[in-house]
């Protein structure tokens, strides 16, 4: 069994991700597919060997539960937003559930709490991608450095370490 490290940062915990442009559909007819790092979100491609699906997600998504605060970006400091819980995550975006939920588009900023002993996290910019009737759909604009180490080490921690062992038949 083989699993397709990251060539940048070495983890095992990658995926394969969506063939998007002409190159892609062209080389995965020789089983070389593209594949995101969920780690780094390096993206690179690898000889498999074997057919392998087009995913609709580069990113995979841990279930979790985080106590989250957000308000419209550039509001007010009195502002004080409303609360809610993350109940996914990924390095590049999350699902909150909320009780009144914001329109597609709009601009948050936002904090979420992942433990007890440490601050929390916060991102400066995440984009509604996704309105539903109690969840939004957030994608990570701009946050710092700091944070996004932070979330990295959640997914490390979460994620399994073969997030997807890959099986590659070389015949010779
Ligand atoms: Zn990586």
């Amino acid at each position: 069994m083989q699993v397709s490290r990251c060539p940048k940062c070495g983890t095992r915990k990658t995926k394969l991700a969506p063939r998007k442009t002409l190159s892609d559909n062209v080389l995965s007819s020789l089983t070389i597919y593209p594949f995101r790092c969920q780690l780094c979100a390096s993206r690179f491609r690898t000889f498999l060997g074997c057919r392998a699906n087009n995913p609709r997600r580069s990113f995979e998504r841990v279930d979790v539960s985080f106590p989250v605060w957000f308000k419209p970006r550039l509001s007010s400091s009195y502002d004080m937003g409303q609360e809610g819980v993350i109940d996914n995550l990924s390095i590049r975006g999350c699902r909150i559930r909320c009780t009144t939920p914001l329109t597609a588009g709009s601009r948050l900023e936002m904090e979420f709490q992942h433990s007890n002993c440490s601050f929390p996290i916060t991102i400066d910019e995440a984009v509604v991608r996704l309105s539903g009737e109690n969840t939004i759909g957030l994608r990570f604009v701009r946050l710092q450095r700091s944070d996004e180490l932070r979330i990295r080490q959640i997914m490390d921690l979460w994620l399994p370490e073969t997030a997807q062992p890959i099986i590659s038949v070389r015949r010779r």
